[in-house]
């Protein structure tokens, strides 16, 4: 089967560019979302990445067509009525994915490949609310997709090849790079290497061993790296690893040092570049600066 019709559930952040690029690049979309204001406000976002992909592409000039050739419903069974692949960008809670999965099952056609964006669950998670495991897989974006166009492509030991090649040649279709894991992995490739990087540097900051711009040049000078852990943070905003920390802080002292530490940067209005100001001052950070690493 080749895939032509794609439903995005959920139109948040990473529902609407997905969404966005799909249809972009010729996919018939339909994007779901559970009432009219969030279709609104999945409307609103995706009116927001038409001047970004004219200045990305080089035929950007595309982009002002897409949202009228988009279709929108918010019932599921609508939806997905002819989807050959749906993609799940609903928000990173076990209940809510366990109950899309189970309406989803009752209601998509047997030909449907379901696929999840989730960040930190795998798909083995959900299997077992899914009426197709070999049809069932992850395919995970980045934020701002048509950039950072990585796309980290991964079955569950039940999941079928055929259809992570398919899912793998949709990837493509849309300008991504695809990545495809041989196995199931939390964190996929990325964050398995990113959040370890950025829990130690946030240790060595938290237990006095170094500062944040000292441990950012160490990296960047070392490695070859554009950016230093810290300003990675500023990128991703303080309150993705604010709630980490938290998570851990019960059992873990450090964590609980790190929650504190970005709590009150938080407080401060400081939660990283969308704000103007984190470990950084935006729109020019001192990293940004030639002078930096001397
Ligand atoms: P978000 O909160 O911006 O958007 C979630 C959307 O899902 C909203 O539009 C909401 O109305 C909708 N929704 C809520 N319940 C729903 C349901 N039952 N059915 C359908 N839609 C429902 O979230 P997000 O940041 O776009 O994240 C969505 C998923 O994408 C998560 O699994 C997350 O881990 C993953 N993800 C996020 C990022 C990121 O940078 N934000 C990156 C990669 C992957």
């Amino acid at each position: 089967m080749t895939i032509k019709n794609v439903t995005v559930a959920g139109g948040g952040v990473l529902g609407s560019q997905i969404a966005f690029q799909a249809a972009f690049t010729g996919f018939k979309v339909t994007l779901y979302d559970i009432n009219d204001g969030a279709i609104d406000h999945a409307k609103q976002l995706l009116a927001s990445y038409v001047p970004e992909f004219e200045d990305f592409y080089d035929d950007g000039d595309k982009a002002s067509a897409v949202i009228d050739q988009m279709s929108f419903s918010t019932s599921l069974a609508e939806a997905v009525a002819d989807a050959d692949l749906v993609i799940e960008a609903i928000p990173e809670s076990v209940k809510i994915k366990v109950d899309y999965y189970t309406e989803l099952s009752k209601v998509a056609p047997a030909k449907t490949i379901f696929a999840t964006n989730s960040s930190t669950f795998v798909p083995s998670q959900f299997v077992e609310y899914v009426d197709r495991p070999e049809k069932f897989l992850a395919i995970h974006f980045a934020n701002q997709i048509w950039k950072n166009n990585n796309a980290e492509i991964m079955g569950h030991p039940g999941t079928e090849d055929k259809y992570l090649d398919e899912v793998v040649q949709f990837a493509k279709d849309i300008r991504m790079v695809p990545f495809r894991l041989y196995k199931e992995q939390h964190g996929y490739i990325l964050n398995s290497l990113l959040v370890p990087l950025l829990d130690a540097a946030q240790k060595l900051w938290v237990n006095g061993v170094s500062d944040p711009e000292t441990i950012d040049k160490s990296w960047m000078i070392a490695t070859g790296a554009p950016q230093g852990p810290f300003a990675i943070l500023d990128v991703v905003g303080l309150n993705t690893p604010y709630n980490l920390a938290l998570a851990k802080a019960d059992t873990d002292t450090q964590s609980a040092e790190i929650a504190k530490a970005l709590k009150a940067m938080i407080d401060d209005g400081k939660t990283g570049a969308a704000s103007g100001e984190g470990f950084y001052q935006y729109p020019n950070p001192a990293f940004a600066d030639p002078d930096f690493l001397k």
